[in-house]
């Protein structure tokens, strides 16, 4: 398999100059990130086995949300925080005494009607834009489109975000051959599902890439109100008054496989992170 680490190994000097009015300071931080994720470059983590004391460096993941080897932990990661914010879905109704369960509404699997939710959400939007000194453009549409879908208790809708948020650009199985000085992908088009091959150069590559890395400070999602980090306690409380436990949500995760000790078999424990290589390498060697 072709490593993505080692594409921008070969093509990072040339593709920088090529693309410097186009890209930016994100991009080649991804690039930075990704080319020494797992590899011999990247900081080291200290595991030691829990019986027999045996002591291994494993490297660090760069954890970026759009490196090929990181994505599958941080998505799983990023799912688990989710989860754990889940209370029954509910609301205060207008009179501000009651406590509005689906089962007391009527018939139907919305708390809400979702048509007046959208149009109080673009009000409000709108009316912050103009609050914040910006004008709107004239033509801005006065309808907006809503597709509203009932999800159960959300946890499949919560599973496909994440695997879209921290969906890494392409899967190094999918990369076929680099060779000189252009790399050969494949991809599946998204109209016909059917496998496409395309070839293009290692710098226009590595530009690919990058298209789908944030600028500094934008979110592809964000949480606002209650479900904000800030607002955990309150969530617990929530959870607590409508005897709800997050625990069970988040009883089907899969746990993440172990470290074992390649000696006893025994779990390991990580007791030190973020060792330069350099560090291990000059201790290693006798002076
Ligand atoms: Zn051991
Ligand atoms: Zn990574």
């Amino acid at each position: 398999m072709i490593r993505l680490s080692s594409i921008i190994t070969l093509f990072e000097t040339t593709f920088l100059p090529q693309y410097k009015n186009q890209r930016l300071p994100s991009h080649k931080k991804a690039l930075g990130a990704m080319k020494v994720c797992r590899t011999r470059h990247s900081l080291l983590m200290l595991a030691r086995c829990d019986k027999c004391d045996e002591q291994v460096y494993v490297p660090h993941s760069c954890g970026h949300r759009s490196c090929p080897h990181c994505q599958h932990h941080e998505s799983q990661q990023w799912l688990e925080r989710q989860l754990k914010k889940q209370v029954p879905a509910a609301a205060i109704d207008k009179t501000q005494t009651l406590w509005r369960t689906k089962k007391s509404g009527k018939n139907t699997p919305y708390l809400f009607s979702h048509t007046a939710l959208a149009e109080v959400f673009r009000a409000k939007m709108l009316e912050a834009i103009t609050q914040e000194g910006f004008t709107l453009p004239k033509q801005h549409p006065s309808k907006w489109v809503v597709d509203c879908q009932s999800v159960g208790t959300g946890e499949k809708a919560l599973i496909y975000l994440g695997r879209y948020l921290y969906r890494g650009v392409i899967r190094e199985k999918d990369i076929m051959s680099c060779k000189n000085g252009k790399v050969t992908f494949r991809y599946q088009n998204s109209k016909t599902k059917q496998w496409a091959f395309k070839t293009v150069s290692g710098e226009k590559f590595l530009w690919l890439i990058l298209q789908h890395v944030l600028p500094k400070r934008f979110r592809r999602t964000r949480n606002f109100g209650f479900l904000h980090p800030n607002s955990k306690r309150l969530i617990q409380v929530l959870q607590l008054l409508l005897g709800f436990d997050p625990n069970r949500a988040l009883a089907w995760i899969k746990e993440r496989p172990k470290m074992l000790c390649r000696y006893c078999g025994e779990t390991m424990t990580i007791i030190k992170t973020r060792i330069s290589p350099t560090r291990v390498l000059a201790a290693l060697v006798p002076t």
